[in-house]
């Protein structure tokens, strides 16, 4: 309606925004990665509606993000001519949450003991409400593509905010300015060199340019230029560009663990650049979390909502870039696409093989990524039939023989007369170790693989082999130790059950009547007098446990 409006925040987003205005978080040079990467964002989005409506870009056709030293006034500007903001969608995005990400912070920063989540803000990046760390006002105005009004935004994050409409003239001509107000602590922000140098390690591969202007009317000095880093070929590219474009794509912090990079050529064209992060993405198991792989057409943005990756490998960051698909294919139409099938089974065989590569190669980082990502990794072992015998093969596992153990080490040391690869499976990975079913695998230098991960007892169940060994639970029926040997050379314990046992069988049958469907004297035990173990044919005990648990 054209006239000042002075607003609250929604709830969420006043804790968010008491958390920064009071944060004595270090590391508060993020803030410029969260608003460079939203001009970029805002920037990639204009490219992609113009696709269909050319007249959007009007006479500015280059995109560019600015950023202003005022030091004079202790103010610093970001501005970007990309897509700008109406009035509702600036109502919509800076008063409210939308990232799934925030949320989890929130969460996580209110259980954590302290808080106030400081210690927080570094692993997840908060988005725009991160300029409250250094800012004690923060103004934007925004006039969007395709209209002449223009809108401005502003807070002290307070707890209310205002948006007012602001004059032509006051406004860029497209998009987004943001102008922050400094604290007295964050003074050190208007200094060139730093900024040049911030800008440079978080913000160096963003696909759009970066300019830096040191006072209001100076001349801008172009610091990023917007090269698409995938574009590259990979011998011209430092891992420390490597890093700083992960960072920039993944929203992560850390260092990459793995890097994958290689141009497609032939049947399908493309270009991917894909990262395995070192430490978790808190998202993860967030059912309606989206892809995290952005899907370029020729340079241009399209969305990173393709379905270009398994379940099992959401933990995967980073771009394709295609050359087949239509510019002007609709977001819907692409997930229908046979190209995006094919790209989709085409970078999943390239990560399962360069993880392959890894293992072989260096253990140990492998090992990492296996202890960050390995609970993910074994949902495609009932997920993904195709890849099965892959994703097995990648698998490691702590047994009674140490830890981070392959199937193929564990086939490797089967014993004689061994046919069936043992796992003992249960929620508490110590329990597992001092369970009684191990003592006469034990005793025989059996291998078990000891199971604790909430998705183990799923795909061990879905009838998975290695090697032509099936598994099979120490915990089901008779489990064909007989044949095997002991290690220490006394005397098999005779097989024919003496008068007494059986007699002590008989009584405990009678006593236990339906409680149990048989009882029996068994090779399993040295030590334990007894166990419970599930029969043969029915369910694992693990698995018999979680379905009483969900009420099956
Ligand atoms: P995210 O970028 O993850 O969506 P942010 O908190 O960084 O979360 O930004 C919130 C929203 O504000 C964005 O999704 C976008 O809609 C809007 N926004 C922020 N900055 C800009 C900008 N420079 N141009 C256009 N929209 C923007
Ligand atoms: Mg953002």
């Amino acid at each position: 309606d054209g006239a000042a409006e002075s607003r609250v925040f929604e709830a969420d987003v006043a804790k968010l925004l008491q958390m920064m205005v009071h944060s004595v978080y270090s590391d508060k040079d993020v803030f410029l990665r969260e608003l460079i990467s939203n001009a970029a964002d805002a920037c990639e989005r204009l490219r992609y509606e113009a696709i269909s409506d050319p007249t959007l870009l009007a006479d500015e056709t280059r995109p560019q993000i600015c950023i202003t030293i005022d030091a004079e006034r202790r103010q610093l500007t970001v501005e970007d001519n990309g897509i700008g903001m109406s009035r509702d969608e600036m109502v919509d995005a800076l008063g409210t949450i939308a990232r799934s990400g925030t949320k989890a912070f929130i969460e996580q920063a209110q259980a954590a003991e302290s808080g106030d989540g400081v210690t927080l803000i570094g692993q997840f990046g908060v988005g725009f409400y991160s300029a409250f760390m250094v800012a004690d006002q923060v103004d934007v105005i925004s006039r969007r593509a395709d209209a002449k009004e223009a809108w401005r935004w502003s807070s002290d994050g307070k707890g209310t905010f205002t948006v007012t409409p602001v004059d032509e003239s006051e406004a860029p001509a497209r998009g987004t300015r943001v102008t922050l107000h400094l604290t007295e602590d964050a003074t050190g922000y208007t200094d060139r060199l730093k900024l040049e140098q911030m800008i440079r390690e978080q913000s160096g591969h963003v696909p759009v340019p970066i300019a830096l202007v040191e006072k209001p009317g100076a001349a801008p000095t172009e610091i990023a230029d917007g090269a698409a880093l995938w574009t590259k070929p990979r011998g011209e590219i430092n891992a420390s560009e490597y890093a700083d474009f992960y960072r920039s794509v993944a929203g992560q912090f850390d260092e990459p663990a793995l890097t994958v990079h290689f141009r497609a050529e032939g049947r399908q064209e493309f270009t991917a650049l894909l990262f395995v992060p070192q430490n978790r993405p808190f998202d993860l198991f967030e059912p309606d979390k989206k892809q995290q792989l952005k899907l370029y057409v020729r340079r241009v943005f399209i969305t990173d909502d393709a379905d270009l990756l398994p379940r099992y490998l959401r933990f995967v960051r980073g771009v394709v870039d295609s050359a087949d698909l239509p510019l002007n294919i609709s977001r819907e139409m692409i997930q229908e696409s046979p190209i995006l099938a094919a790209i989709k089974k085409s970078i999943t065989g390239r990560i399962l093989s360069e993880l392959e590569k890894l293992a072989d190669k260096d253990a140990e980082a492998y090992g990492k990524i296996w202890e960050a990502f390995g609970p993910m990794f074994k949902e495609g072992i009932y997920d993904a039939a195709d890849r099965r015998d892959t994703i097995l093969g990648l698998s490691r596992f702590k047994t009674t023989a140490g830890s981070l153990r392959s199937l193929k080490d564990y086939v490797g040391a089967l014993k004689e007369n061994q046919t069936s690869i043992y796992y003992l499976a249960g929620q508490d990975a110590a329990r597992l170790e001092a369970s009684p079913h191990l003592e006469g695998f034990r005793a025989r230098g059996v291998e078990v693989l000891l199971l604790s991960d909430p998705v183990d007892s799923f795909w061990v169940t879905s009838g998975p082999s290695f090697e032509g060994k099936p598994f099979k639970s120490v915990t089901q029926g008779a489990a064909d130790l007989a044949a095997i040997s002991r290690l220490d050379a006394s005397p098999e314990p005779s097989q024919d059950v003496s008068a007494g046992v059986a007699e002590f069988l008989a009584f405990l049958k009678t006593t236990l009547a339906d409680l149990v469907s048989d009882v029996r004297s068994s090779e399993r035990l040295t030590d334990s007098p007894v166990c419970l173990v599930a029969s043969e044919s029915g369910y694992d005990r693990q698995l018999e446990k979680i379905l009483v648990g969900v009420g099956q």
